[in-house]
C-alpha cells in the first residue's frame, strides 16, 4: 500500500490500542512511516520507537498540544520530532494532563445530572480512568457511556452529552505551544486547520498570525479533506513556506475517527512529504558517520551514491569534512581515517537529507575501542550524533549482531544498533540522543 500517516493517537491519550500495536498494524499495512501524536502526552514514544525497528516501519516521535487561541475549540498543534525528555515540555505535558483529570470529573458530574434527571444509569468515572491511562478525554467517557447502553454510539453520546455541557479544558497559548515544540527540538505543524473554523478566510487569517508564531508546517490531508481540500490547503501552505504533512487521526475505535493509514476517500498520505520534514529536522544538527570496511565494494558503492545525491567532492586522502577538525590518520587512538568528504550520510535512502551539513569518516578497521575514539571525535567535533555503519562495526560491541554502531558523543558511549535498512535515520537517531 506505501504512504505514510504522521497523525495517530493510541492508549496513551485518547486511542484505543497500545503504541505497539498500533504501529504493528502500520507496519503490517505496508506503510513506510508513523507518527504517533498523542494528546499532551509523550510517554508512549519509547515503545513505538522500538516496536518500529522490530517491525521494520520508521516511527516519528510527536505530540499534539491543545492550544488556546481566539475561543477556537480545535486549533491543535502537532509537534514533530520532539525529545520527549525535554523538561520544559514534560512540565507543559503534566500540567495539560493534571488539568485534564479535573475537567473529566467535573465534566462526568454535569454528565450524570442530566442523566439522573433522563432516569438513567449513572457513569462510573473510576471506569473512565481506568480505560484513559493517563490522558483523560471525551472519547472515553463517550466510550463508558456507550458501552453502558447509555448512547447507542460514541458520535451519538458527544451529539446529546458531550458537546452540549462540555467544560474547556486547560490550554497552552500559540506562541507558548509552538515554543514548547521547539525547545524540545520538535518541528511545530498545525493540525487539521478545515476543523478549527469552516470561514475559510478566517482559516488564512489564523494561518497568518500562526505563521508570524512560528508555524512551520500544514497537515492536508486529513481524513475528511477532500482532494479539493487537500490542493486548497496544499496551496495555503506553499504560499507560505511551510512543510506539508498529513495523517488520519486514527484513535481506534472501529475508526470512527480516522483510518489507520488512510484519508478521505481512501486516499494514502504521500510517503514525499517525510523527506522535508526530516530535513528541516536535520538542518542545524551535525552528524558524523562512519562506515567500516571502506576498501569493500558495498562501501565504495556507498560512497559512490553519497558523491552523486549530495555533489560532495570525493576526496581520497587524508582531509577532514568541512566544519570538523583535523583528525590524525595516525593517532594513537587507532583511527584509520581513510578519507573524508565535505557531506554526510548514512544510508542510501537518506543521503540527499543531510546535503551540507555533516561529514562522513570511512575507516578501514574500527573496533570497540576505535568506535568508542570515534565517539570523543565526534563529541569534540561538536556532531549531534554518530553512526557507525559496515561490516566490522558489527564487532564493535561485543556480542552483538547489530548491522550498526551507535555512538553517542555527549557519553563517549558505544550500544548496538540492530537496524536495517528501513530502520532509518530518525530510528537511528532516536536511540542516539535519547537513549
Ligand atoms: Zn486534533
Ligand atoms: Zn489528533
Amino acid at each position: 500500500m506505501g504512504g505514510i500517516d504522521l497523525h495517530v493517537h493510541t492508549n496513551q491519550s485518547d486511542g484505543e490500542l497500545p503504541p505497539a500495536e498500533v504501529v504493528r498494524r502500520a507496519a503490517g499495512m505496508g506503510l513506510r512511516a508513523v507518527s504517533i501524536t498523542d494528546h499532551d502526552c509523550s510517554d508512549g514514544l519509547a515503545e513505538a520507537m522500538a516496536a518500529g525497528v522490530e517491525h521494520g516501519i520508521e516511527v516519528i516521535p510527536g505530540v499534539e498540544l491543545s492550544v488556546r487561541h481566539g475561543g477556537f475549540e480545535q486549533v491543535h498543534l502537532l509537534g514533530y520530532f520532539v525529545d520527549q525528555r525535554n523538561p520544559d515540555l514534560e512540565n507543559h505535558l503534566t500540567e495539560l494532563r493534571d488539568s485534564r483529570l479535573g475537567r473529566g470529573k467535573r465534566l462526568v458530574q454535569k454528565i450524570n445530572q442530566k442523566l439522573a434527571q433522563e432516569g438513567l444509569p449513572l457513569i462510573d468515572f473510576a471506569q473512565v480512568e481506568k480505560l484513559a491511562n493517563k490522558v483523560i478525554s471525551r472519547p472515553h467517557i463517550a466510550k463508558v457511556m456507550t458501552d453502558m447502553g447509555v448512547t447507542p454510539s460514541m458520535p451519538e453520546a458527544f451529539r446529546k452529552y458531550l458537546v452540549p455541557l462540555n467544560i474547556q479544558k486547560h490550554k497552552l497559548g500559540f506562541e507558548e505551544a509552538v515554543n514548547a515544540v521547539k525547545k524540545a527540538g520538535g518541528i511545530p505543524v498545525l493540525a487539521h486547520p478545515n476543523l478549527i473554523t469552516a470561514d475559510r478566510r478566517e482559516q488564512i487569517r489564523l494561518l497568518d498570525d500562526f505563521t508570524r508564531a512560528g508555524l512551520k508546517g500544514l497537515e492536508v490531508y486529513y481524513n475528511n479533506m477532500t482532494e479539493r481540500d487537500t490542493e486548497h490547503y496544499r496551496v495555503l501552505a506553499l504560499e507560505r513556506n511551510l512543510l506539508l504533512t498529513g495523517g488520519s487521526d486514527f484513535h481506534g475505535f472501529n475508526n470512527v475517527y480516522g483510518n489507520l493509514g488512510r484519508v478521505h476517500g481512501g486516499r494514502v498520505v504521500p510517503e514525499e512529504l517525510l523527506n522535508p520534514l526530516k530535513e528541516s529536522y536535520f538542518q542545524n544538527r551535525k552528524v558524523l558517520v562512519a562506515c567500516g570496511g571502506f576498501r569493500s565494494e558495498s562501501a565504495e558503492k556507498v560512497l559512490d551514491s553519497i558523491c552523486m545525491l549530495t555533489g560532495a567532492d570525493r576526496i581520497d586522502g587524508r582531509a577532514v569534512a568541512q566544519g570538523f577538525p583535523r583528525v590524525d590518520p595516525q593517532s594513537p587512538q587507532g583511527l584509520h581515517m581513510d578519507i573524508a568528504i565535505k557531506r554526510i550520510v548514512v544510508l542510501e535512502s537518506e543521503l540527499k537529507l543531510l546535503r551540507g551539513k555533516s561529514a562522513a569518516v570511512f575507516c578501514r578497521y574500527l573496533d570497540r575501542k576505535s568506535a568508542l575514539d570515534l565517539a570523543a571525535v565526534a563529541s569534540r567535533c561538536g556532531a549531534d550524533f554518530a553512526l557507525v555503519l559496515g561490516p566490522e562495526s558489527a564487532s564493535a560491541v561485543e556480542g552483538s549482531e547489530s548491522t550498526a554502531v551507535v555512538l553517542n558523543p555527549e557519553s563517549g558511549t558505544a550500544a548496538p544498533y540492530a537496524g536495517t535498512s528501513r530502520n532509518t535515520l530518525s530510528n537511528l537517531l532516536y536511540f542516539t540522543l535519547r537513549g
